[in-house]
């Protein structure tokens, strides 16, 4: 049965790998006992922890494939971004899961309000060395030489990938890594959007900035680690819309 409102959930990096059996549980939870009554899902991007490509077999998240066939089952669209871990997710993935691939960003309406949606990631411009590197992998030249690598090839790449950004983490200062207040205010400006929902940072909060007399507002969706963080929005009837950021256990 469908509540009364209409619900609208976001979330974000659950970094799924099969290396971490109880957060691929605990999203196939959320998807029971959730997402299936939502009224949409979107996913703002790191959904896995990496992804090769979609020839990859995925060993260990069939589970996670099924709960996309409930969703669709349940006529749950699912809207799906790509993080920097899962860029590699294509249209063979979107099929397979009945996904929708969305644009980095991508404004949305809803109950008539403009929301713009991100990653978040390109709100970090004071993180120069994380730049460049992204700009080396989004090259299609890159993206192609890479699909064309056997898979144990592309495995090598990532771990090695992996394990140089663990390293260099570990030696950035944590302001670095956060969102540079100038990008925020730039991107609010680009979509003229009132709204920013974004994940990528780890830091699950909700800001608000005035400016010129406006209020906007930033929601930081937060990472999947020892439980879940889910954005819901509820439209309820002749009211406005309410937010909420929850931890899901
Ligand atoms: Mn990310």
């Amino acid at each position: 049965m469908k509540p009364e409102f209409a619900e609208i959930l976001f979330i974000s990096d659950l970094h799924l790998s099969a290396e971490r059996p109880a957060i691929i549980e605990l999203f196939n939870r959320f998807i029971n006992e959730r997402a299936i009554h939502a009224q949409t899902l979107y996913i703002l991007g790191d959904f896995f922890e990496y992804w090769l490509g979609d020839d990859d077999p995925a060993e260990g998240l069939e589970s996670v494939f099924k709960s996309f066939e409930l969703l669709y089952q349940h006529n749950v669209p699912v809207y799906f971004m790509h993080g920097n871990r899962d860029f590699l997710v294509q249209q063979e993935f979107a099929k397979r899961t009945h996904c929708q691939l969305i644009s980095d960003p991508e404004t949305i309406l809803i109950d008539q309000t403009k929301i713009t949606l991100m990653h978040g990631d390109n709100l970090c411009t004071d993180d120069i060395e994380y730049q460049q590197f992204k700009c080396k992998v989004r090259n299609p030249e890159w993206i192609n030489s890479f699909l064309q690598k056997p898979l144990d090839e592309r495995k090598e790449i990532v771990e090695t990938l992996r394990k140089a950004s663990k390293s260099e983490t570990a030696m950035k200062k944590e302001s670095i890594m956060d969102v540079n207040r100038q990008a925020v205010l730039n991107a609010f400006k680009q979509c003229n959007s009132s709204w920013i929902i974004h994940g990528h940072t780890h830091r699950p909060d909700i800001h608000r900035y005035e400016n010129n007399g406006h209020t906007l507002t930033r929601i930081v969706l937060g990472d999947w680690h020892d439980h879940g963080s889910v954005l819901s929005i509820k439209i309820r009837p002749e009211l406005d819309f309410d937010v909420e950021l929850e931890a899901f256990h």
